[in-house]
């Protein structure tokens, strides 16, 4: 599966905790990131992740793109919700789409769980059918 992950900054420690706690899980899919995200969760975990621009560089909207085009399967994306930002509307943008795709989304570290024990149970393997890159 083609997993995303984006933390804003608030959020980035905690994103990291996570990845590390199921790093084992991780390492079995095809990860990506936004810039900064990446970089913290790789030195980290040792995790193998594309990297793509920061996030305030236009990250977030070349991972949309990739949910545009059905090629994420799952997307993590811990947002800080007491700060404004004004990468918002894209935020929106990306988290509409996958809504329109039906891409399995967590904004939290508790959906987060969720999503990742339902990955390792097979629960998102419908996805290898949708997405065809995955077979
Ligand atoms: P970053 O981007 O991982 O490059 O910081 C995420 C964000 O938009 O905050």
């Amino acid at each position: 599966m083609n997993i995303a992950l984006i933390a804003h900054d608030a959020k980035k420690e905690l994103m990291v905790q996570f990845c590390i706690a199921y790093c084992g899980i991780l390492s079995r899919h095809t990860l990506c990131a936004t810039g900064t995200t990446g970089k913290l969760v790789s030195e980290a975990t040792g995790l193998d992740i594309v990297r793509y621009l920061s996030g305030s560089q236009g990250g977030d909207q070349q991972i949309t793109a990739r949910i545009a085009c059905d090629e994420i399967d799952l997307l993590l994306f811990f947002r800080d919700p007491m700060t404004a930002k004004s990468s918002e509307p894209n935020d929106m943008d990306m988290l509409r789409l996958c809504d329109i795709r039906g891409i399995p989304v967590a904004t939290n570290i508790a959906t987060a769980e969720v999503l990742i024990h339902g990955l390792e149970r097979g629960d998102l393997d419908w996805r290898n059918i949708v997405n065809p890159r995955n077979r």
